[in-house]
């Protein structure tokens, strides 16, 4: 059995963040670069160029990337021969509020009834897996609620098939339009109940842009929706043009015979997450 600190938890949980807030990932990054090379729209093209020009005045200044640095989401993979000294929820909440503290984040956080903002930027959403061996794999996501917003969930019935969900996929697209601050990711999930279906799709927002799905059927669902979301023309921004989606990463899992969930996440250009592992 390992044992790590807390202290050394909520130190790394605050370099995450302090890191993610700043940059978007390279792999996005990269993705709004070609985007820009190919696009025909001119509002779109400028508004891509800006994105570009943002990201060097960040990289520059340490400044970060949006003014919306979003409610903090925090991926934990537990290693079943770890023991941590401490409370580990508490341990990464001190770490999100240390940085949202020491970056000058914006604390986005506020109690949904009251409005109430809690003043650091806490609590931070936690997701747990306990995973085989000795490491404690800590993944940091702020998340931009620009685009969590137009997330959509949808039960549908078994008999609605391929077809019912490319539907939905694409109305959700149509509905969402410019709102999330595109080029966007697309995480999807199919199947599970309710709650897996939506914890899925966020998940594949972490997936690298450009890595192709282990899954030949979703890999080609993937490809195919990607160049359907696009034909729609919204374009960077909702400017116009074909770059809208920089990717849809799918990922589905066994279901009731009775139901059909789907969830989609939308992830705006600001695709911020980093990983450490201890
Ligand atoms: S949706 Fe993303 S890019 Fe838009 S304001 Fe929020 S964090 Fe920034």
């Amino acid at each position: 059995m390992r044992t790590i600190s807390g202290e050394a938890v909520t130190q790394a949980v605050k370099q995450l963040f302090l890191s993610a807030c700043r940059m978007p990932e390279r792999g996005a990054l990269a993705a709004i670069e070609s985007a820009l090379e190919k696009e025909t729209s001119a509002p779109a093209k400028e508004a891509l160029r800006q994105l570009v020009e943002n990201a060097r005045i960040a990289r520059q200044t340490g400044m970060p990337y949006c003014q919306d640095t979003g409610m903090a989401v925090v991926f934990v993979e537990l290693g079943q021969d770890v023991r941590i000294e401490g409370n580990l929820s508490e341990a990464i909440q001190e770490g999100v509020r240390q940085a949202y503290e020491e970056g000058y984040f914006r604390k986005s956080v506020r109690d949904p009834l009251t409005g109430q903002n809690t003043g650091d930027n806490t609590p931070a959403v936690i997701h747990y897996d306990v995973v085989p061996g000795d490491k404690l794999r800590i993944t940091a996501a702020p998340k931009g609620f620009g685009s969590e917003n137009m997330s959509r969930i949808a039960m549908l019935k078994p008999s609605d098939g391929l077809g019912g969900i490319r539907r939905f996929i694409l109305d959700s697209v149509r509905i969402a339009d410019g709102s999330p601050c595109p080029p966007v990711v697309l995480g999807v999930g199919i199947g599970g109940t309710f709650e897996l279906c939506a914890l899925l799709a966020k998940k594949q927002l972490l997936r690298p842009i450009g890595s192709v799905n282990a899954d030949e059927t979703l890999a080609r669902m993937e490809r195919e929706l990607q160049g359907d979301i696009n034909a729609l023309g919204i374009g960077a921004m909702g400017l116009g043009g074909p770059n809208y989606c920089l990717a849809v990463h799918i990922a589905k899992y066994p279901t009731h015979i009775a139901g059909l969930p789907v969830a989609v996440n939308f992830q705006c250009h600001a695709a911020r997450h980093g990983s450490v592992t201890l």
